[in-house]
């Protein structure tokens, strides 16, 4: 008896799989085919007509196998995997119909290809019964090689065909395994890395699965299994679990809820809570996303509110404060005034030059003073309370260099005011803005050239853009903060008359309107001042005039 021994083929060329991305790491290449060559199973008791059959099919170069009786066979096939099968029907003991009935009961030669040889000459019930035990042909001796050596070929090509597409498949299953498990690893290790708690519980509730972020933020012993952990009772309040629950199981998810939730040493936290239902290819729902504590920024939070109403009480304490002294200021400067004039007026005659001129100094500051306070008194008054109806800007700046005749009739003053809105403001507290930005555009403006006013207003997303643009003395950058402070003067009152509240009182009033104001200016290139108000909804009633 001649046993093959398989021999590996020379197959060195790899071949790419359908699909595949074209990388060149070696993990994406299907292994080499290979090139083995196929076992032929020949049974017959008589040596004459196996070496017959072997001498017939020696062109096909394939290890042939011999067994001399059905016993043979059938312990041959126990320890190789044959491409096909050639059985003498006519053997003693055990004939080819007896053994093919055997083979067939063997799982791995369920479908082994069997050709029947037979030297008798065909009855039908015998080429039938050869049928029916799974032949797929049968062929009378003397056998002519060149047949013989064809049909072989045929089978032997079929199962070798059938063995690579096995063999990838094989390779390809053990390739998605091997990712997949990869896959499931560095999943793994983010999770366990990730400061997020990560966490799968069943519809009701009970975990499923939860990272050592999600332990360590409900204080969960690590070895405690996941289903003994209900994360309904984590929750401080039953209305507040009830409310997400019926959100989660309404909209498929929730983002970003926070919430209050108990930990197992019973600290209470503020989390942020993400949900979503996820549904398993067997249908079974459960609810996956995560949590994260953010009381720290819950606290900070609580703190910068307390912060801000502090700040806001105490604004309102000092507005409060400055108004009432203003107030009760003003009636001691005026009797100090009055009795300085009347003490000029009366007993001026009697004092020497050095004398007057004290007096003169008393009078002038108690005026200087009484301007202090007034300015005090109207910043503390303004932008108590925002009283908002349409506003004509156009008109309400007509009205505005009405009030400026003096300075207009004295110099050639060019100024330009097309395309105001009428919007939604308070019609006192914006004739003061528009009052102040015309007034300073005026005073500042530049000894060698005509006072140019251009004043404009666009409309920007949500709010009205506002320029008041002159080609005054301008300021220098480093000051462009400091100007719209209380009494903050870059002159002396000799250079220009004011108190320096101007601006503060303009930054108050857009401040309160929900708006904001800035300069853009250089010494000696004039000065733009931007300001904006916000419009309350799109279809607010606002035209172009
Ligand atoms: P006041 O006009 O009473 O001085 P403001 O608060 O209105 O007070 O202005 C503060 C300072 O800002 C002014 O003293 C001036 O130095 C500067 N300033 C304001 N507007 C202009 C302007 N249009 N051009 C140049 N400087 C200006």
């Amino acid at each position: 008896m001649h046993l093959a021994i398989p021999r590996l083929g020379n197959g060195a060329g790899l071949i790419m799989p359908e699909n595949a991305p074209a990388m060149s790491s070696r993990r994406f290449f299907s292994p080499a085919p290979v090139e083995e060559r196929a076992k032929v199973l020949l049974v017959d008791d008589r040596p004459d007509k196996l070496l017959a059959l072997q001498a017939a099919l020696a062109g096909l170069d394939e290890d042939l196998i011999i067994a001399h009786s059905g016993k043979e066979a059938l312990r041959q096939l126990l320890v190789h995997d044959v491409a096909v099968i050639l059985l003498d029907v006519n053997m003693p003991v055990m004939d080819g119909f007896e053994t093919a009935a055997l083979i067939r009961q063997r799982h791995n030669n369920e479908k082994t290809p069997i050709i029947f040889i037979s030297a008798l000459n065909p009855v039908e019930n015998h080429v039938t019964r050869g049928y029916s035990l799974g032949a797929v042909d049968y062929i009378f001796s003397p056998v002519v090689s060149d047949v013989l050596q064809a049909k072989v070929a045929v089978f032997v090509d079929l199962y070798k065909r059938t063995r690579e597409v096995k063999r990838r498949a094989d390779w390809l299953r053990q390739e998605a395994e091997l990712r997949a498990a990869n896959l499931e690893l560095r999943l793994d290790s983010l999770l366990n890395r990730l400061n997020v708690g990560v966490f799968r519980a069943n519809r009701s509730g009970r975990l499923l699965s939860a990272n050592p972020a999600y332990h360590r933020l409900f204080s969960i012993n690590p070895s405690t299994t996941a289903s003994s952990i209900d994360m309904n009772h984590f929750f401080v309040s039953e209305g507040d679990r009830l409310g997400l629950m019926a959100r989660l199981l309404a909209n498929g998810k929730i983002q970003e809820a926070y919430v209050q939730q108990r930990r197992m040493d019973g600290e209470v936290l503020w989390t942020s809570l993400s949900m979503a239902v996820s549904t398993d290819v067997d249908g079974t729902q459960s609810i996956d996303g995560m949590v994260e504590d953010i009381t720290a920024r819950k606290e900070t939070e609580a703190a910068l509110i307390s912060k801000a109403e502090e700040l806001a009480r105490s604004n309102a304490e000092l507005e409060q404060f400055a108004f009432i002294a203003s107030h009760d200021l003003q009636e001691p400067l005026r009797m100090i005034s009055s009795f300085a004039s009347l003490m000029t007026s009366r007993y001026g005659g009697q004092l020497d030059t050095k004398g007057l001129s004290f007096l003169l100094q008393i009078e002038l500051s108690a005026k200087r003073m009484q301007e202090l306070v007034c300015s005090i008194l109207s910043y503390s008054k303004t932008g108590k309370m925002v009283q908002r109806s349409p506003v004509d800007t156009a008109d309400l700046v007509q009205r505005t260099l009405a009030g400026f005749e003096d300075a207009l009739s004295e110099a050639a003053v060019e100024i330009d005011y097309t395309r105001l809105p009428v919007l939604d403001g308070d019609q006192v507290m914006l004739t003061q803005v528009f009052q102040n930005l015309i007034g300073n555009a005026l005073k500042f403006r530049h000894p060698q050239r005509n006072p140019q006013i251009r004043i404009d207003a666009e409309q920007i997303e949500g709010a009205w853009l506002f320029t008041i643009a002159d080609n005054g003395i301008g300021i220098p950058p480093e000051f462009h903060e400091k100007i719209f402070g209380i009494f903050q003067r870059l002159h002396t009152r000799d250079e220009y008359p004011g108190t320096g509240i101007g601006l503060a009182i303009c930054k108050k009033v857009i401040e309160r309107h929900g708006g904001v104001i800035t300069i853009e200016s250089h010494p000696d290139q004039g000065s733009t001042f931007r300001f904006t108000i916000p419009v309350p909804d799109p279809d607010a009633r606002s035209s172009q005039t």
